[in-house]
Order: structure tokens, then C-alpha cells, then sequence
């Protein structure tokens, strides 16, 4: 067997891996990655990046066959039609550019790749097995970054009917009817994508509400638009069973009903990738599930680091790879905590959602009293010349100083807007910050500039 030596091992070449290992290799540590399947782990080859793939071009699909918004601009055209084989082998270039890359920076960061799964031996030492035979590594520093996988109900087994995430993304056709189970993220987002392409979509969310992650309010413009693509939908209800094209269900009213699906989406959630690789030979304080870490992403053992989605929620990249980047400086010297004031979440729904730091109610909570000001978009003429104006953004602010608490903002395109929302809070902005800075013109930005100035009782277009 061969033996490397390495200052860093990190095992898992998702987003928190890449960037932890490009980082240390910046820093001049000497780093080794491992991983099992293809650079960019669940993110690139089939989360973020394939979903946001396909929601864009469902959405163009769409967009093409909404008769009125096109009239409503003197363009008139034929019949669209989709070659959705064309489809999956454009969002397949896509991770291929992205995975390359990250293969290319951890080159020029000289980091040693190793493709092969990596079994722990030890806090300090692992196992690779690859096609070019057994490796074993012996580092100072371990960084566990093994990510997640979805989680599947036992009366609906992953098959070939019965898909995970990974196997919606990689469908060759539209199937002609899709039920979704769970409203969450990866339910709604996909449910609506496979929708646009044609699809009759149903969605069976087990709690009372769609998108529970997020406050009624926000979720409402989501809503509408389901009903606009006749997604059909079922909340409190649960799914029991697949056969024979029907899914059948327990509805809220706790009657059964057999809803028409050639395919069932099972999108409940996804768990900490933990067993399988010797994880447990590790004295490992757990956190439920998920490896316990503390504010430098530490773990119970001695120069054992974790980070990403296998340390638990959010599971969202940019948490990973934040994560990452700081375990490298760490480990290379450097003093650092994760203490962000907040993690931006998306939902890359129609209309797409954001929120950044606590809503009215969280705010009220943890602050007492609070200042709330909203500003719609159909008074926000570049959503208009967008021909999507429904949705808000909405500001909370302390009542006392005006310190801002959270953002959030729904609407089309507003993922772009997470940027300058996240920045207001970490630099601890007040409600006069927002307001004195100058917007550009015409831009969806101005809602956040006229909901902070509403916050303050003055807003000046509306
Ligand atoms: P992962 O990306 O899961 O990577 C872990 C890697 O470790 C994998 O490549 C795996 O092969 C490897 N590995 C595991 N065990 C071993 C071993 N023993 N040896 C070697 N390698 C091993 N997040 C967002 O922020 N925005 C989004 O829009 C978004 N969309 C998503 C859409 C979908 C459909 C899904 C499923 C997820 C989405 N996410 C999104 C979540 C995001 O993908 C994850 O939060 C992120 O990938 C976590 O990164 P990670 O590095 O912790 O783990
Ligand atoms: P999720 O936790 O977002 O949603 C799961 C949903 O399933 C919940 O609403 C839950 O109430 C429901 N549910 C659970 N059991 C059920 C059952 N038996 N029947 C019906 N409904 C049930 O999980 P997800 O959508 O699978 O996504 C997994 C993770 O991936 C998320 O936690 C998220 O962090 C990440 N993700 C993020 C993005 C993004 O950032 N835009 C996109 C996709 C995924």
C-alpha cells in the first residue's frame, strides 16, 4: 500500500471540501482531497447547479407559451417545442465546465486529488481505495466534509418510479404526471420547474403549509403561481403508497385518495452522510445525526474538523464553503469564528424567495418591539418593464434604534438582491443607512431602498 504524508486531509470534494482544500493550499499547508465521486459534490453534479439549470430553462419553456405576456409585447410565435434530451445534455455541460474547474483551482492551489472513497482508520490517518490501488494517508489535520444524501420514506423506496432528487435531475423526458412529496425546497423548486415543462404536477406537504420554512406572507405569491400553472396541492396529508400510476394519500381530512403519478418526487429532507467509512471508529460527539462542531467548526477530537451539511442545518453551500474557508485559516494559524450576523436562504421558486435574519415575528421575540416596512414590486417600474410584479420586499428594523433585524423579499429575480440584504446586516446597517444610499435607477434594488424608507413612515412611491 502506498503512504502519503499531508498536513491536511480533507475527505468530501463538495463546496465545503473544495474550497477548505483550495484555501490550505493558498495558505501554503500541504493538503490532500479525497473524493468518492465527482469534484463538486452534491452541489454541482446534482443540486444547485443542475436544479437552477433546468428551473431556467423550464422557465424559458414557459415563458413561451404564456400567450398573454407575449401578446402584451406584440411578439407572437409558433408553437414551442422542447427536445428535452437536448435539455439535460445542456444542464450536463454545465456541471461538466463547473467540475473541471474546481479540478483546474485545487491544481493551481497544489492540492493533491485523490478519486476514490476514503475510509477512516484513525483521527489522523484514512484509507483510499481507488481504480490505481490502496492508499493510506497520515495527516495533522482531518476535515470532514462527506455532505448529505436525500432520505427516503419506507413505504416509498427509491426506484424507478419512485426518484430521488438526483433521479429527477437526470430524467430523459417530462413524465406526463408527477406527484411531489414534501413542499420543501427541493419539492417546490423542482415541482414548479417540471411543471412549466409540462408536466401535471401534485405536491403533498405533511405539515399545514407549503414552504414551512418560511412565514405565510412570503410564501404567498409562490402560491398564486401554482395555482396559475394548475399545480395541484395537498397540505397536512400524507403519502402511503405507489402502484400502478396512483400515489395514494391520507388527506388532511384523513380521507384516502389516489392521485394520477407515473412518477412520485420524494424530496423529504436529506441526512448527514455519516456511516460507511469508518466515521464511527471515531470518539465523535454527536449533534442528533449530524457531527457536533463548535464556532470554528471543531469537533469532540483533537484537530478533527467537520463542516458543510454532514455538521447538520442549513444545509446550503454557501454555509460549506464559508465553513471551509475558515477551517483553513484556522488550522493555518489564523484566528476565526463563525459569527455571521445571518446565512442568506433562496428559495429558487416562481416567484423566487429570500430571506436574510429574523422575520417580524422572530424579531419581535428576540427585540420586543420593531419597525416594518414593505414596498411592492408593482410599484417598482423595472418589475414591470420585467412584466413580474408580484411580490414585496420587506424590512424589520428595532423600533429603538433602528438597527436592521432581517430582510426578506419575494419576487422574480430577487436571489440577486440576497447580496446587498446580507451585506446591510453584517455591516450592522440602520434603517437611515438603507435609506441614504443612492439606488440606481430602474432597478428591483429600489423596493429595498423604498421599503427601508416605508420602515421609517416615509416612503416616496406608494
Ligand atoms: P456535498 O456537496 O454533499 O459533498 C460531499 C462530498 O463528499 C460528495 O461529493 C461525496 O461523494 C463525498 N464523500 C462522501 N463520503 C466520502 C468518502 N468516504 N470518501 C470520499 N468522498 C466522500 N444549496 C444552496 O445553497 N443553494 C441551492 O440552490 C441548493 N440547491 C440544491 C438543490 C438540490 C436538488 C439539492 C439536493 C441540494 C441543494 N442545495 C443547495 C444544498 C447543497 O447542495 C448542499 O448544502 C451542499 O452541496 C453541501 O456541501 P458539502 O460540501 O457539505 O457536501
Ligand atoms: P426540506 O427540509 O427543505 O423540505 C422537506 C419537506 O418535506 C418539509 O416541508 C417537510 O415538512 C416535508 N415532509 C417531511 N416528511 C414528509 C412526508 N412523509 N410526507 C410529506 N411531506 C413530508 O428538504 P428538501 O426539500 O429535501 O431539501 C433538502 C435540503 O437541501 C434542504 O434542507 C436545503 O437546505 C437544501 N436545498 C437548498 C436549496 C436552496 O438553497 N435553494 C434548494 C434545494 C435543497
Amino acid at each position: 500500500m502506498n503512504e502519503l504524508r499531508c498536513k491536511v486531509l480533507v475527505i468530501g470534494g463538495g463546496p465545503g471540501g473544495y474550497v477548505a482544500a483550495i484555501r490550505a493550499g493558498q495558505l501554503g499547508l500541504d493538503t490532500i482531497l479525497v473524493e468518492a465521486g465527482r469534484l463538486g459534490g452534491t452541489c454541482l453534479n446534482v443540486g444547485c447547479i443542475p436544479s437552477k439549470a433546468l428551473i431556467h430553462a423550464a422557465g424559458a419553456a414557459h415563458g413561451l407559451r404564456a400567450p398573454r405576456a407575449l401578446d402584451a409585447i406584440g411578439l407572437s410565435i409558433g408553437p414551442p417545442k422542447l427536445d428535452y434530451a437536448r435539455t439535460i445534455a445542456w444542464k450536463d455541460s454545465i456541471v461538466t465546465r463547473l467540475t473541471n474547474g474546481v479540478g483546474v483551482l485545487l491544481k493551481k492551489a497544489k492540492v493533491r486529488t485523490l478519486l476514490g472513497t476514503a475510509t477512516i482508520v484513525d483521527g489522523k490517518t484514512a484509507t483510499v481505495s481507488a481504480d490505481t490501488g490502496e492508499t493510506r494517508i497520515v495527516a495533522e489535520h482531518l476535515v470532514l466534509a462527506t455532505g448529505s444524501e436525500p432520505v427516503e420514506l419506507p413505504t416509498l423506496k427509491f426506484g424507478v418510479d419512485i426518484l430521488s432528487s438526483t433521479d429527477a435531475l437526470a430524467l430523459t423526458e417530462v413524465p406526463q404526471s408527477l406527484a411531489v412529496v414534501g413542499a420543501g425546497y427541493i419539492g417546490m423548486e423542482l415541482g414548479i420547474a417540471f411543471a412549466k415543462l409540462g408536466a401535471k404536477v401534485t405536491i403533498v406537504e405533511a405539515l399545514p403549509k407549503l414552504l414551512p420554512l418560511y412565514d405565510p406572507e412570503l410564501t404567498q405569491p409562490v402560491v398564486r403561481r401554482l395555482a396559475d400553472l394548475s399545480v395541484e396541492t395537498l397540505v397536512g396529508a400524507r403519502a402511503i403508497a405507489h402502484d400502478n400510476g396512483a400515489l395514494s394519500v391520507a388527506a388532511a381530512d384523513r380521507k384516502e385518495r389516489a392521485i394520477g403519478a407515473d412518477k412520485v418526487l420524494v424530496a423529504v429532507g436529506r441526512r448527514a452522510r455519516t456511516s460507511g467509512f469508518g466515521l464511527e471508529t471515531l470518539d465523535l460527539t454527536m449533534s442528533g445525526a449530524f457531527v457536533r462542531i463548535d464556532a470554528t467548526c471543531a469537533t469532540s477530537m483533537r484537530n478533527v474538523w467537520a463542516i458543510g451539511d454532514v455538521t447538520g442545518e442549513p444545509m446550503l453551500a454557501h454555509r460549506a464553503m464559508a465553513q471551509g474557508e475558515m477551517v483553513a485559516e484556522i488550522i493555518a494559524g489564523g484566528k476565526r469564528a463563525f459569527d455571521h450576523v445571518a446565512i442568506p436562504a433562496i428559495c429558487f421558486t416562481d416567484p423566487e424567495i429570500v430571506a436574510v435574519g429574523l422575520s417580524p415575528n422572530g424579531a419581535k421575540a428576540a427585540h420586543g418591539e420593531v419597525r416594518v416596512g414593505h414596498f411592492p414590486f408593482r410599484a417598482n417600474g423595472r418589475a414591470m418593464t420585467l412584466q413580474d410584479d408580484d411580490g414585496f420586499v420587506r424590512v424589520v428594523a428595532r423600533a429603538d434604534n433602528h438597527v436592521v433585524l432581517g430582510i426578506q423579499a419575494v419576487g422574480a429575480g430577487v436571489s440577486e438582491l440576497s447580496a446587498a440584504f446580507s451585506l446591510a446586516l453584517e455591516m450592522g446597517a440602520r434603517l437611515e443607512d438603507i435609506a441614504l444610499t443612492i439606488h440606481a435607477h430602474p432597478t428591483l434594488s429600489e423596493a429595498f431602498h423604498e421599503s427601508a424608507l416605508a420602515a421609517l413612515g416615509h416612503p416616496l412611491h406608494i
